[in-house]
Formats: structure tokens, sequence, C-alpha cells
């Protein structure tokens, strides 16, 4: 989490804010709110391994499933120091309202384990990734819960994730994660569909605002998988990337940055810090730019009451989950600042994960373009739905996005029934 201890904001408690939130605005019965707020299924492993020097070393993961009233459960996994249950709990909380908001047959999971991957060797987290796969199997399964990649974990964890499922079960089962590498049943476009989500959402958040994409200031906070993507595809379409950062420092350039040569610079060294043709910014000066689009991609709580009246953009795309706390959500409305909350903008990292749930399963490919033409279609009418709400309901942006999640939650909930 990005902010200092005076103003962090348990994730959780933030989650459980917005339902609430969005439940009072949908006047939802109680009965229904007791069956769907709450995680349905939570799992806390120990993780022994074997680190290179011989030495044994324990982790902590978990494995938290918030629902599977519409679909399996579906979420990420987190390897991160600062990962704790309650922050599990919120990222599966905000996957299930944002499978519903995209209409995604599935609920929401997440799971994490607390460890610093950058200290690892590569064997060191192969061995930790498939003692914790072990540790979660009993509950996960293509028909039950299908983690993917999150902050800090990448296709060939998912591959080791696959291939411990596999064995376990004497059996390929490729649909039991996704976001793994193209040769074992990874999607094409699986890479680059968050990224794209948020793109499809902000052009459509510029064009209801009436502002021109060709030359629009871009600033992206967290230059990793979602970040340095959004920013290639900004820079594509002639927006001016004016300013990206990572953890080891932030570049600006006011005439726009090639993004191409940073992302190069990001491949050789893992970090922008270094690039010539700008100057060296503060986190905070990076984040009260002047621009028309502001996209926090690193981690939760980047932008709170602290800092939230400095920003200047008239669109905040997140594609980070929970990157900016209700207190700033209320300081943007009465800014007037445009918000694209969390479980809309990026959204399409799991719609693709959908795309490739379903090739697995059908043992059938399809062709990148077919991928991004579907991907568009979602992102757009989900983005439509959404807007919809906001206007007629003269609600936020995230209020709006959170009611479509619920309702669509509770409609499923209220079909099924409580068992016994
Ligand atoms: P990543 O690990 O690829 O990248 C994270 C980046 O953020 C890194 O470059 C890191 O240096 C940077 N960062 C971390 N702390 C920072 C700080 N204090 N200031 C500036 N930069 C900082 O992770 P990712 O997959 O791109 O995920 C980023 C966010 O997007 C997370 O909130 C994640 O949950 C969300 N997200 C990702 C996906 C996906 O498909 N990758 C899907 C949905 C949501």
């Amino acid at each position: 989490m990005l902010a200092t201890a005076t103003t962090q904001k348990n994730p959780y408690e933030v989650a459980l804010e917005n339902f609430d939130l969005a439940a009072n605005a949908l006047e939802l019965e109680e009965n229904i709110r007791a069956m769907i707020k709450y995680p349905e299924r939570m799992l806390t492993v120990s993780i022994p391994v074997r680190m290179d020097s011989g030495r044994i070393v324990r982790f902590e993961g978990y494995r938290v499933q918030h629902s599977t009233q519409r679909g399996p459960a579906k979420g990420g996994i987190r390897y991160h120091p600062n990962v704790n249950i309650d922050e599990v709990k919120a990222l599966a909380t905000w996957m299930t309202w944002k499978c519903a908001v995209v209409n995604i047959p599935y609920g929401g999971g997440k799971g994490g384990v607390t460890c610093n991957p950058k200290e690892l060797s590569l064997g060191e987290l192969e061995r930790l990734t498939r003692r914790y796969a072990s540790a979660i199997l009993p509950i996960i399964g293509p028909e039950k819960d299908i983690p993917a990649p999150d902050v800090y974990t990448t296709p060939q964890i998912m591959a080791w994730i696959m291939d411990t499922y596999s064995m376990n079960m004497g059996y390929p089962v490729t649909g039991v994660v996704t976001g793994k590498p193209i040769g074992l049943g990874g999607s094409l476009g699986r890479n680059e569909a968050t990224a794209r989500g948020c793109f499809y959402t902000t052009r459509g958040s510029m064009e209801h605002l009436g502002i021109p994409l060709a030359g629009a200031r871009v600033v992206v906070q967290g230059f990793g998988n979602a970040g340095s993507i959004a920013a290639t595809l900004f820079h594509e379409a002639g927006a001016k990337v004016i300013a990206v950062s990572d953890t080891q420092g932030c570049i600006f350039n006011d005439r726009g940055l090639e993004i191409p040569a940073v992302v190069k610079l990001k491949n050789e060294t893992r970090t922008v810090a270094g690039f010539p043709a700008a100057d060296r910014i503060r986190p905070d000066e990076l984040l009260a730019l002047k621009c028309e689009v502001l996209i926090p991609a690193a981690l939760e709580n980047a932008i709170t009451e602290a800092n939230a009246h400095a920003v200047r953009a008239r669109v905040v795309a997140e594609a980070a989950n929970g990157p900016v706390t209700p207190e700033a959500d209320r300081i943007f409305d009465d800014m007037g600042i445009f918000l694209i909350p969390d479980i809309l903008c990026n959204a399409g990292g799991v719609t693709v994960s959908y795309f490739e749930w379903v090739q697995d399963e059908n043992h059938l490919f399809w062709e990148e373009n077919d991928v991004n033409a579907k991907l568009e279609k979602i992102m757009v009418r989900s983005f439509q739905d959404v807007l919809k709400i906001h206007i007629d309901r003269q609600v936020n942006m995230r209020l709006a996005a959170n009611m479509l999640g619920v309702r669509r939650v509770a409609e499923a909930c209220r079909l099924r029934g409580l068992y016994p």
C-alpha cells in the first residue's frame, strides 16, 4: 500500500463501505445483504520453503472466495510484503462486483502470499509457488475457483500452479488458472487486456466529457503490466504521456515521453528512473501534475484525503485496484473530477481471463483480433451501462458501478435462494 501510516485505510473497510453505499442506493433487502456482503470462504495457509541456503523459511498465504453466486470464484494472486488477510478479502470482494459489472459468469476471489519476490531466487519462487498451490489445491479448480496473476505474479508462476494442480489430479488441467503463457493454453491478448480495458473506458469518458484524445496529457503512476501497456496504448492513440513512475522514481517531460523507449529501458534495467530525456520529479508532484488523464496503476491508497486536493486531472482512471479512498472520492466529486472506478476500469483483465478459460475448456483457440474485438465490445457496453446509472440516478461513477455489480449478484442470489 502506498500511503503513510497516518492516512492508510484498511481496504476491506473500504470495500464494505462501498457495498453499503450501493446496497442503500438499491434499497436492497437485509436478507440479501446478509447473503452477499461477506466472503463465503477464507483459507490461511502456512508455506514452508527450503531456501537456496538450505534454511527453511515459513511464509503465510491466503485464498479468499468472496462469492460463487454467479459462477466459480475468480481473481488473481498477489506476492507482496504487505499482503494480509484484509487486503485479500477486499480484493476478493471487488472481484465479485467487477465480474458482475462486465457480466461474465464468475464470482470473486483473490489470493496472496506475504513475501518479497524481489528477494527470492527463481528456484525459491518456484518452490514457494508450488507449496502455496498445494495448500490451496482443495478449494481451487476450473469449476470452483480460478486464480490469475496480480502484482508481482507472472505467467510463469501460473504455469507452475497449473502443473502442480495437474500432477495432483493426474491429468492436465489448463483451465485451473488464467494468465498462463501462450504455449500452455494462455490467451492471445491477455497480457494487454487490463490496459486495453482501461483505454476503452477512458476513451469513453473523454468522449462523454468532450475531451479530445489527440494531444491529451496522460500521467501514469506504476509502470508495470497495467501501467506500461496503458501508457503505450495512449501514446499510440496520439495522446501525450507526460509522466510515469515506478518504485524507483518518477520521470516527467511536458512535451511527452517517448513511451516505447521508456518501456525498453524498463525491460533492460527494471526501472524507468534513469530515462535520459526527462526530468526527475517526486511522487507527490506526479500526482499533482495538470493533465487530462491520471492513471493510478500501482497499489491501493495512492490517493487519499491527504493528497486528493492536489490532483489536477479531469479524468482519473483506476487501472489499479482501490487506489482512491472513499474520502478522496468525495473530494473528487466536489472538484468535478470524473473517476472511472477500478471494478470497471481494470475489468479488461478478468474479461480476457474469462475468454482464456472458455478457450481452454473448449480446446479451441481464437485469433488475437477476435479476443480484442470481443473485449472492446464488453468494455464499451459495460462503460455505457455504468454511465447510464451515473446519469439516471445522479450518482458518481463508483457508486453507479457498485450498484450495477451488487444488483446483478443480488439477482442471482434471489434466484438461487438459500440452501438448505
Ligand atoms: P505489476 O507488478 O506488473 O506492476 C506494478 C507497478 O507498480 C511496478 O512497476 C511497481 O514498480 C509500481 N509501483 C509499486 N509501488 C509504487 C509506488 N509507490 N509508486 C509508483 N509505482 C509503484 O502489477 P500490475 O499487474 O500492473 O498491477 C497493478 C495494479 O493493477 C494492481 O492494483 C492490480 O491489482 C491491478 N490490476 C492488474 C491486473 C492485471 O491484469 N495485471 C488486472 C486488474 C487489476
